[in-house]
């Protein structure tokens, strides 16, 4: 058996191509949806997220505004800042770009950005909406892994779902979005016991750990359908060739940049699953399309009853 893959790369360009199509109505009737992007330091592999954020927005002919600041900023200088995103009328979605330097207190920032203009669903008060399944800005990472499966037409409700993993930024709100989706959900984490006997359990497997490869074909049921959220950098030869050994394609791209990305799925899972998600071109492509949603969402929720009002 080999498993249907889920093109996230196709699934990530309709849903951009429709969220465009939606913010070009909202601004022939008044409101650019803009979205404001902080990155505080240096990190050149956050340089490359943000900037791979803000060129979609412009794709979409949304308002973005790419600010970089120096790692020297304190909490105050930050929160200074988003207050200042927080009053401007044109800005619908801030996202500060973590990790943040170690002397900016993350927690803090966080807690003080507008939860209406929380594009990245991670406020408590977006955190609290989701788990009362009220509607709200939801993380972008597992909201892009429901789009997935509503889309490829894989039924939720009734199934059995495992998450493995329990951070805030994915394994939690995932958790949330499948209960809410009427799915019976089991999270877990680095403690769970015998990790592979409650995989097997799960018509759904979500997995994001951030461990190369680590669910192998012993951890699948049978026709199962397994998303594999994590991203993992692997230089190491041989780990490297007892991931990808036989692919003629991704042996070459490891021979020629000295490193590949995979998974937290083993390919091997193919062989028994019945749907699955490839990486890369899986779950990635969703997150910066779901940021875009969220974007013309929360411009739509604070902006939108103003434009109705204005339309009467
Ligand atoms: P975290 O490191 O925050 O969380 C990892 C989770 O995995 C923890 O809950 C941890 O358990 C659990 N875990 C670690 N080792 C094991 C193990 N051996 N058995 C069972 N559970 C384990 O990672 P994130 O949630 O932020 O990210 C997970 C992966 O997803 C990473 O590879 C990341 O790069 C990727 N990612 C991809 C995105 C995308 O756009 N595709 C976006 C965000 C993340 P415990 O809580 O006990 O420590």
């Amino acid at each position: 058996m080999s498993a249907l893959l889920l093109d996230g790369t196709k699934i990530a360009a309709e849903i951009k191509t429709e969220v465009g199509a939606e913010a070009k109505a909202l601004i022939n009737a008044g409101v650019r949806p803009g979205l404001a992007a902080v990155l505080v330091g240096n990190d050149p592999a956050s340089e490359v997220y943000v900037r791979s954020k803000v060129r979609a927005c412009e794709a979409l002919g949304f308002f973005s505004e790419h600010i970089v600041r120096p790692d020297t900023l304190t909490t105050a200088d930050v929160l200074a800042l988003v207050e200042e995103l927080n009053a401007r009328d044109d800005v619908d979605g801030i996202l500060v770009q973590l990790p943040l330097p170690k002397a900016v207190d993350a927690r803090t920032v966080l807690l003080s950005i507008d939860p209406q203009k929380d594009v990245d669903g991670l406020h408590p008060v977006s955190v609290g909406n989701l788990s009362s399944n009220h509607p709200t800005l939801v993380a972008c990472t597992p909201a892009g892994v429901m789009e997935i499966l509503r889309r490829s037409n894989i039924p939720v409700a009734g199934k059995e779902a495992v998450v493995v993993g329990r951070s805030d930024i994915v394994g939690k709100p995932m958790a949330m979005l499948l209960t809410n989706a009427n799915a019976t959900v089991t999270v877990c984490h680095s403690k769970t016991r015998d990790l592979p006997a409650v995989c097997r359990r799960a018509d759904i497997v979500i997995a994001a750990i951030g461990s190369a490869a680590m669910i192998t074909p012993e951890f699948i049921q049978p026709g199962a359908t397994v998303i594999d959220v994590g991203i993992n950098r692997v230089s190491d030869p041989g780990l490297a060739r007892s991931i990808i050994g036989g692919d003629g394609k991704r042996e070459a791209e490891f021979s020629k940049k000295g490193y590949i990305l995979v998974g937290d799925v083993h390919p091997k899972v193919a062989e028994v699953a019945g749907a699955m998600t490839p990486v890369p071109g899986g779950v990635g492509p969703l997150t910066i399309a779901m940021l875009m949603s969220n974007t013309l969402k929360a411009a739509r929720m604070r902006r939108g009853s103003r434009l109705v009002a204005r339309q009467n």
